[in-house]
């Protein structure tokens, strides 16, 4: 992440602090560590992104839900959130296409990625986002979803994106077509997590009341959390049922339990 924190509201510095924990469970996680290094099974690349296809397929409903909400004209903050959300959907309208073109050039291919089994686990995520985006206010909606799972896959990708070992599993002439996704999510998405941030500063302003600073919180920690469990459970369906226990307590292991308390 690039900008400073420091020139944010404190509530704002908070949020980032107390919910640092959970994105690096997500952004250091063993599936984009695999991908990075190369040792990632085909079994295991094929759960990831069918696993996480209908987050990225729904990302720009979850935009439009969140422009709904948005008048013009009223308010400084909401003005600035409508035009950005706008804005982004024209980007996103791409990714999806980018994301089944990655899945078809590292093998697998379009009909699984579409009709293939997912467990419900990876598929939570999605129906959170959804949720938040349809009945949250804009600040915690766009919190879940612009700012903590744009912004930790703009941290996570880069390691595989720029990964040598990783495009040398597939031919040269597809290296394109099938980083795309990786590329642009590694690039463009460094800015959105802070353009987010700043929108939600604008919308709650520089003193909200402690419950609304705690339903923000909730909602970008419980962002994270899915995220994590899709990534972990992900792994754990190609390595079967018995690697669950294990892999789950590591990968829960360093969350703080108190890190919501009061949430
Ligand atoms: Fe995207």
């Amino acid at each position: 992440m690039r900008r400073s924190i420091a020139n944010y509201p404190h509530w704002i510095q908070d949020l980032i602090g107390e919910s640092t924990e959970r994105r690096l469970r997500v952004s250091t996680h063993e599936a984009w560590r695999r991908m990075a290094d190369a040792s990632i099974t085909p079994l295991e690349h094929r759960h990831v992104l069918v696993g996480f296809w209908p987050l990225i397929e729904r990302f720009p409903q979850f935009l439009a839900l969140n422009l709904l909400k948005t008048s013009h004209g009223r308010d400084a903050g909401i003005d600035g959130a409508r035009s950005w959300l706008a804005k982004n959907l024209r980007i996103e309208q791409k990714h999806a296409e980018w994301f089944l073109d990655w899945a078809e050039v590292f093998g697998t291919p379009r009909a699984e990625m579409l009709d293939g089994w997912r467990p419900v686990e990876m598929t939570a995520i999605t129906d959170w986002c959804w949720h938040v985006c349809q009945h949250g206010d804009l600040a915690e909606a766009m919190a879940a979803t612009n700012y903590a799972i744009e912004g930790v896959t703009g941290e996570w990708t880069p390691m595989v994106a720029d990964s040598e070992a990783y495009r040398s599993r597939v031919p040269t002439e597809n290296v394109e077509r099938g980083m795309r996704w990786l590329r642009v999510h590694a690039d463009y998405d460094d800015a959105h997590p802070w353009d987010a941030l700043d929108l939600i500063s604008q919308l709650a302003g520089p003193d909200p009341s402690p419950a609304r600073v705690r339903g923000i919180l909730a909602a970008v920690c419980k962002s994270y959390d899915l995220y994590r469990l899709a990534a972990d459970v992900a792994l754990e369906c190609a390595a079967g049922a018995q690697a669950r226990p294990a892999r789950r307590a590591a990968s829960r292991a360093a969350v703080a339990p108190t890190a919501l308390a009061g949430a």
